[in-house]
């Protein structure tokens, strides 16, 4: 029997401290030895990203330089249309053994727009979701299972209830750190330091965020 895949998804416009802490911190409390993480190309029911997939992929690969529980999975970037988290499930299924078990990792802030995914019922099935708190979601987080519990069923937030992790409080965003960039204001300890020069050095998110409210959330 092989052991459990945790799968981070998003859309990593970019990748900051945020994911990778909230991943370590999983992995470390869950026992998982490898966390994928799955750029989104095309998020349904988010605004476009605003960098490339080939510049949010090379800044993947700078973040986890040197560290062997992060591996990336592309599988999104090459499927065209809609990133949608079922059709990534169903591929990873397959490719695992049936003994697999499949965890797919989200923010507290998505959990409410769990229900509206495509084929929420499905995903839940497909994988378990483990969910990462965030600030400020996590005060709501009993509101939020109460909503949830009334489109899936008091099974799937029982379920949910039970794969939620204390995670530390991270208080970054992406669309934080795009607007301090379109602002002249420093990125610094917010994004490792190699996804911080490469952002200077290919002139990412310099123009003002059109949509710099985050479009929160939904795969
Ligand atoms: P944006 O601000 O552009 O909406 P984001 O910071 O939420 O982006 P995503 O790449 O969309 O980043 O997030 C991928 C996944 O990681 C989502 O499930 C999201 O909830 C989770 N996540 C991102 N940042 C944090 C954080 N600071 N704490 C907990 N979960 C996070």
């Amino acid at each position: 029997m092989g052991k459990d895949v945790c799968l981070l998804g998003g859309t990593f416009d970019p990748v900051h401290h945020g994911h990778l802490i909230i991943a370590r911190s999983i992995a470390e409390q869950c026992n998982f030895e490898k966390v994928l993480l799955i750029p989104a190309a095309s998020p349904p029911h988010k605004a476009p990203a605003r960098a490339s997939a080939e510049h949010r992929l090379a800044m993947l690969r700078l973040a986890i330089e040197g560290e062997s529980l992060f591996d990336i999975c592309d599988i999104e970037l090459t499927r065209q249309g809609p990133s949608y988290t079922l059709d990534t499930l169903t591929v990873l299924r397959k490719r695992y053994v049936d003994q697999i078990g499949l965890h797919w990792v989200i923010g507290a802030d998505m959990l409410e727009g769990l229900p509206r995914w495509r084929r929420a019922s499905e995903v839940v099935r497909l994988a378990r979701i483990t969910v990462a708190l965030r600030p400020p979601w996590q005060d709501r987080l009993e509101e939020i299972f109460a909503g949830v519990e009334k489109e899936l069923g008091e099974a799937v937030v029982s379920g949910l209830r039970q794969s939620t992790v204390r995670t530390p409080l991270i208080d970054i965003s992406s669309t934080t750190i795009r607007q301090r960039v379109g602002e002249g204001k420093s990125i610094r300890y917010l994004v490792p330091e190699p996804v911080r020069q490469y952002i200077e050095r290919h002139g990412l998110y310099r123009q003002a965020d059109r949509n710099a409210a985050p479009s929160h959330r939904h795969p």
